[in-house]
């Protein structure tokens, strides 16, 4: 078949309302400042384990919000709460307690 140099990619768009929400509501419960997040990504610029991982808090926050908890899972691994992306957030959103809720939140739901 010619293809003339063009091929059909699948669509990338995000059905927000399809997505899987109680771990985000469960988290957003614990820790509102959720909702502050604008995906900077200044916390991942200073993320203790994204020089040797590759590992993003912006990167959880999506995750979360997209209800994608099997990428979160892999995501909040590498995670050491050290807490330097609160730190620099300028929202001055606790980041590691979010991680920690959501930890909580996925061994509570059992994800
Ligand atoms: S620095 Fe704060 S606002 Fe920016 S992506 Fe990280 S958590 Fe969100
Ligand atoms: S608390 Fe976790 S996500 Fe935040 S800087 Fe430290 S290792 Fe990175």
């Amino acid at each position: 078949m010619k293809t003339f140099g063009y091929t059909i990619q699948n669509d990338r768009q995000i059905d927000f309302d399809a997505a899987d929400k109680k771990l985000y509501r469960y988290v957003a419960e614990k820790e509102p400042d959720i909702n502050l997040c604008i995906f900077c990504g200044t916390c991942t610029a200073t993320c203790s384990a994204a020089e040797f991982k590759n590992m993003s808090f912006r990167k959880i926050s999506l995750f979360l919000r997209r209800g994608l908890t099997e990428n979160l899972k892999r995501e909040i691994e590498s995670c050491m709460f050290c807490g330097k992306c609160t730190l620099v957030c300028p929202r001055g959103i606790n980041t590691r307690n979010i991680i920690f809720n959501i930890r909580k939140g996925i061994e509570e739901y059992e994800f």
